[in-house]
């Protein structure tokens, strides 16, 4: 959703002005195009450190790509098979195996790999660079170097974020190598486009095959709460694109537009206050009736802001309810009923606010990061895991929706430049990454709170 403002400084003339004045011109963001289907084309360069732990596995990921593939020495003489290869003068992406490190001194090798190279990363180019999980280190040493890396990537997305190009580490867990592909294909791709500076985690877990990667939730039933707007109609409208069948909830207020999108996507409208009593036996009987939800967003979110010695009892406690208490009586619920399937997501919407705070939002902040600690403790649970359900959270930064929109002018425009991207994000952003939890083969990918925030400047 753009504004005329916007429009005019993104026209040559404004461009040209807005640069005199000193003012980011933000480059246009690479979208998926699912009528494409492509996830990564384009020349791509992999390097690696000693040790390199990871270099098979991903060149067989890449495998099926259009990548037009480059190995630096150091990585072509640890991959077992020698794959042919094309020297560019620019990259689409640059991959980085630095699992191998074990000292800090050793991350010279990534420091040439970026220094020669990074010039030659393409607009809206992607940088991933892959490690292990400092805790999993068998020394300090090498818990310090693969923490290292984290450093690196962020750091990096903050160089490469003026031509909307992004970095990312990726770190798998020693035996989950077989659960790298989905996240080595979400941050290559466009879908990832809004997101930068972000640490994705890897665990093990049984690999589902993912023989689809055009329609990966065909078959599958997604509850999504608030979903006849804004956010939650992208995530719906995402999630149906990808194959699944949509059961979206909203307040009876908004009965006319949920039942206007479900019919578009063929999915089915429940009308629910997620507050409500009688709420999640209602969600659980319509998700049962249909064999079962395999994703369960919970999207649904107010802001009541005032500062906390203005803010009345009801304001507090109604953000903390519907934000946050309501979604933990649903989970529970689908649960105990046996409405969530073996295999199945659970993904929360926090916030950015929820990680930074916000002044005059001590309720939200304190509902969004409730959600990060239940998505921290419930992805720990054995029960769950035994079940193979994951649960994540997504925490949008500025996103062009009808409530950011209502930010007055200038206080907008500076809102939704506050980050590496220098612009706001759009809700497909929040619904692809939603997507990328959701598919099968995300099984490893669970206890993640990703910001979909361009690197917002505030926040951990
Ligand atoms: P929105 O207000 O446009 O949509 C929220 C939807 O939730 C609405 O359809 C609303 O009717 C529904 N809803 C509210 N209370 C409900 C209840 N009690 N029961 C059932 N449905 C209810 O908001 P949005 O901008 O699309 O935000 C969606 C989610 O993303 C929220 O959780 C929000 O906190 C989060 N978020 C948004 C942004 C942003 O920039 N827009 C940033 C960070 C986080």
């Amino acid at each position: 959703m753009s504004d005329k403002f916007e429009d005019l400084i993104n026209s040559s003339v404004g461009k040209k002005l807005m640069g005199a004045l000193g003012v980011t011109v933000p480059t246009e963001l690479l979208r998926y195009d699912s009528e494409q289907n492509n996830f990564f084309s384009g020349a791509l360069l992999f390097g690696a450190g000693n040790n390199a732990k990871l270099v098979d596995v991903t060149l067989s990921n890449l495998a099926d790509s259009d990548a037009r593939l480059a190995l630096t020495t150091e990585c072509a003489a640890q991959a077992s098979s020698t794959v042919e290869t094309v020297i560019a003068d620019s990259y689409q992406a640059l991959v980085f195996d630095g699992s191998g490190f074990t000292d800090g001194l050793q991350l010279i090798q990534a420091y040439r790999f970026f220094n020669a190279n990074i010039r030659k990363l393409r607009p809206s180019g992607r940088i991933v660079i892959l490690g292990r999980p400092h805790m999993a280190c068998a020394t300090p040493e090498a818990a310090a170097a693969q923490r290292a890396l984290e450093g690196l990537s962020r750091s990096l997305a903050k160089e490469v974020g003026s031509k909307g190009a992004t970095a990312q580490l990726i770190t798998i867990a020693e035996g989950a190598e077989a659960n790298l592909d989905s996240s080595l294909r979400f941050v290559l791709s466009p879908k990832s486009a809004y997101i930068s500076g972000q640490v994705i985690r890897v665990r093990s877990a049984a690999v589902s095959d993912n023989a689809d990667w055009h329609k990966p939730l065909a078959g599958k039933i997604a509850l999504v709460t608030g979903a006849s707007r804004g956010i939650g109609a992208a995530i719906a409208e995402t999630l149906a694109r990808d194959g699944a069948t949509v059961v979206g909830v909203d307040v009876v207020q908004m009965e006319n537009d949920l039942a206007q999108i479900m019919s578009r996507l063929k999915g089915q409208p429940v009308i629910a206050d997620i507050t409500s009593s009688d709420a999640p036996a209602k969600i659980a009987a319509a998700l049962k009736a249909l064999g079962g939800a395999d994703i369960v967003v919970h999207n649904a979110g107010v802001t009541r802001d005032k500062t906390i010695a203005n803010m009345s009892e009801q304001f507090w406690q109604m953000t903390l309810d519907i934000n946050l208490a309501a979604a933990q009586r649903i989970t529970s619920e689908l649960l105990s009923s046996g409405a969530l399937n073996d295999g199945g997501s659970i993904i929360g919407v926090s916030s950015m606010n929820g990680i930074g705070g916000q002044r005059g939002q001590t309720n939200y902040a304190a509902s969004k990061a409730g959600v990060i600690g239940y998505v921290d403790f419930m992805a720990q649970s054995e029960e769950l895991a035994a079940r193979n359900i994951t649960v994540n959270a997504v925490a949008p930064g500025f996103i062009e929706t009808a409530m950011t929109a209502a930010i007055p002018l200038f206080t907008r425009m500076f809102g939704r430049r506050l980050n590496s991207l220098s612009q706001g994000g759009l809700p497909v952003d929040v619904a692809e990454t939603i997507a990328f939890f959701g598919n099968p083969a995300s099984r490893g990918v669970s206890g993640n709170t990703v910001r979909v925030c361009g690197q917002s400047w505030f926040g951990a």
